[in-house]
C-alpha cells in the first residue's frame, strides 16, 4: 500500500534498498537503484519484465525505431491518485525519466523510455462520458472508442482519422481531423476543460477558460510530455450529418500528378471548407500515382461535387456510410494505417502554405523510392479562423500538411528512407511557401526544432512550462521538451 507523504519517500529511497532477485534486476548497476525503490513503492499497480507478456503488450509503441528502449517497468494507474503516487514515487526517488503513454502513437518513440526510468500507461483511464453536447474523455481512450461512444447519437466529435491514435498525445498537439475544416476547427479547438495532474504529482489542476488559463493556452498544441499528465479532456460536440461521402480519384503517371497539383494550387483558398481533400503522391512498381481523398457530408454535398466534377478527369469511385467510426475504420485500412508497425518507420514533415507551380513539377519530378509515401492533409477551413497566437498551435494559416513516411527493415533503406526525407524536406523549404512543422510528427533529425515546432509562441510556451513543470526539475522530462538546449546530432 501506499503510504502518502514526500517525506516519508524519501527517507524509504535513501534508507532502504530493494532486493529484486530476478536475473533482469540482478544486471541493474548501483547507479540504477533509485528505479528499485520506486518499483517497490508502485509494485501494486506495476507490470515488470517478470510478466513477459503483459511487458511486451506495455512496453509497445507505434513506431519500432524506439522499441528498444525498455523501461523497469509500466506503471498502469486506475485513478487519479494512482497517477499523483506515480509522479510523486519518481520526484522523491529521483526516478531520471518518466514517458507518459496514452495511445502509443508518437512518431519519435517518446512514450517510452530506458531502464532507468518507467512508462505510465494511461489505458485504465480511458473511460467516455457524454453530457449536454459534449464528451468528456480519458486520456488512455483512442479515437474509435469515442466514434464508438457516440455511433447513435446525434452527435460527432472532431478528432483522428484512425481509430487506434490515443487521445492523450492527439489533443495535446493539436490535433487536425478530417471534420477540422468543416466543423470548428482543431480537436483542441474543441476543448473546454482539461483535467491534469501537475508533474510533481502535487496538485490535480481543472484547466478552462476561466482556471489556470495559462495552460488552456499551451495544452492546446503545446505537445504532450510537457506540462503535467493530462488526465481528461471535455469535448464539444457538432451536430451529426445523416451521411459522409468518400471519393477517391486516382490518377496514374508523373504527367497528371502535375496537372493536378497545378489545379488544386490554383484554387486552393477557394476550395469550399466543407469539403476535406487530402491527397498522397507514391512511386510504387516505377510509377508515380496520385489519388486524392475528398470526404464531406451530406449537408455539403451540392458545393463540394461540383468542386470535384470540375477535377481533372481519374479513375473515381464515392462510398456512402451513416457511420462515422465505420468510415474512419475503413478509410483507415485503405491507406494501410495499422495499429501499430510492424516495421521502423521514419517521418518528417512541413506545414505548407501553397501549391506554387515549381512545387507542383518538383513533386512530378520527384523519384520516390518504394519504401515511401508522400501525404498531404488537408489543413485550412475553420482551423484559420482562430489567430496563429490564440492557442500553442502556431500554423494556421497552413493550406496542407505534408509529411513523407518511409518504412525501412534494414540498414541500407533505412539510409535512403532518412536521406529521401530529408532532402525533401529541405528542397520544399526552397519554395519559399512552408511554415515548421507539427508538434504532433515530432522528429527527433529535426534542426532548431523548438522554432520549427512552435513559431512564434515558443517564449510563450517557455515561459508557461517553466511555472508548471521547470527543465531539470523532477521525473517529467525528453530530449525534445519545450526549453531544452538538446539539438540533434
Ligand atoms: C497512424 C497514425 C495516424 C495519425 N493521424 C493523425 C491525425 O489524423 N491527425 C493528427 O493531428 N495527428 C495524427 N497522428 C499523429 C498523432 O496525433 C500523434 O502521434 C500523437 O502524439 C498520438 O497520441 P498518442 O496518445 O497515441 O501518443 P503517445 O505516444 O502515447 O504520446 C505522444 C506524446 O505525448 C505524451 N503523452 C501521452 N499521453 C499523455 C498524457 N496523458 N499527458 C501528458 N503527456 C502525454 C507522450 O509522453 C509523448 O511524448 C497520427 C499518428 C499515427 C501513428
Amino acid at each position: 500500500m501506499f503510504l502518502a507523504g514526500k517525506s516519508f519517500i524519501l527517507s524509504q529511497c535513501v534508507g532502504s534498498r530493494a532486493i529484486f532477485t530476478t536475473a533482469i534486476y540482478q544486471r541493474m548497476s548501483f547507479s540504477q537503484q533509485p528505479i528499485f525503490t520506486a518499483l517497490e513503492e508502485l509494485k501494486d499497480i506495476a507490470i515488470t519484465p517478470d510478466q513477459p507478456d503483459e511487458y511486451k503488450e506495455a512496453v509497445k509503441i507505434y513506431n519500432p525505431s524506439y522499441s528498444n528502449e525498455h523501461p523497469a517497468f509500466v506503471a498502469v494507474p486506475n485513478n487519479v491518485s494512482d497517477i499523483q503516487r506515480c509522479m510523486r514515487v519518481a520526484l522523491a526517488c529521483e526516478v531520471p525519466a518518466v514517458a507518459i503513454k496514452s495511445g502509443g502513437h508518437s512518431f519519435a518513440g517518446y512514450s517510452t523510455t530506458d531502464q532507468n526510468g518507467f512508462v505510465v500507461s494511461m489505458k485504465n483511464l480511458a473511460s467516455v462520458k457524454l453530457k449536454d453536447g459534449a464528451v468528456t474523455v480519458g486520456a488512455g481512450a483512442n479515437w474509435g472508442d469515442v466514434y464508438k461512444a457516440l455511433e447513435n447519437t446525434n452527435y460527432v466529435a472532431v478528432g483522428g482519422c484512425v481509430p487506434a491514435v490515443g487521445i492523450g498525445g492527439y489533443i495535446l498537439g493539436g490535433g487536425y481531423s478530417m471534420l477540422s475544416r468543416a466543423y470548428g476547427g482543431l480537436a483542441c479547438d474543441m476543448a473546454e476543460e482539461f483535467t491534469m495532474v501537475t508533474a510533481d504529482g502535487d496538485q490535480v489542476v481543472k484547466v478552462s477558460k476561466d482556471k489556470n488559463k495559462d495552460l488552456f493556452w499551451a495544452l492546446k498544441g503545446g505537445g504532450g510530455g510537457n506540462f503535467g499528465v493530462l488526465v481528461d479532456v471535455t469535448l464539444k460536440l457538432s451536430p451529426r450529418p445523416k451521411q459522409f461521402i468518400w471519393t477517391n480519384i486516382r490518377y496514374d503517371g508523373a504527367e497528371s500528378t502535375e496537372l493536378v497539383l497545378n489545379e488544386l494550387g490554383s484554387q486552393l483558398l477557394q476550395l469550399p471548407k466543407e469539403m476535406n481533400l487530402d491527397f498522397a503522391i507514391h512511386g510504387y512498381f516505377g510509377k508515380k500515382t496520385l489519388t486524392l481523398d475528398a470526404v464531406y457530408s451530406d449537408h455539403h454535398a451540392g458545393k463540394v461535387e461540383e468542386v470535384i466534377k470540375n477535377l481533372h478527369p481519374g479513375q473515381r469511385s464515392t462510398k456512402t456510410y451513416e457511420s462515422y467510426l465505420k468510415f474512419v475504420r475503413e478509410y483507415s485500412q485503405r491507406h494501410g494505417f495499422v495499429h501499430y508497425e510492424v516495421e521502423p518507420i521514419y517521418v518528417k514533415g512541413a506545414m505548407i502554405q501553397s501549391i506554387p507551380p515549381e512545387m507542383a513539377k518538383y513533386f512530378s519530378d520527384l523519384e520516390i523510392p518504394a519504401e515511401c509515401l508522400l501525404e498531404f492533409v488537408h489543413m485550412g477551413g475553420d482551423i484559420q479562423q482562430y489567430p496563429s497566437t490564440s492557442t500553442a498551435f502556431p500554423y494556421r494559416t497552413a493550406q496542407y500538411s505534408f509529411y513523407t513516411y518511409g518504412r525501412f527493415h534494414n540498414s541500407a533503406s533505412r539510409s535512403e528512407v532518412y536521406e529521401f526525407a530529408t532532402s525533401t524536406y529541405h528542397d520544399i523549404k526552397k519554395f519559399g511557401c512552408t511554415l515548421g512543422s507539427y508538434v504532433n510528427y515530432m522528429d527527433r533529425h529535426l534542426i532548431n526544432w523548438p522554432q520549427e515546432l512552435y513559431g512564434v509562441n515558443y517564449p510563450r510556451l517557455c515561459e508557461i512550462k517553466k511555472k508548471w513543470n521547470p527543465l531539470g526539475k523532477g521525473p517529467l522530462h525528453f530530449e525534445q521538451e519545450i526549453g531544452s538546449t538538446w539539438e540533434p546530432e
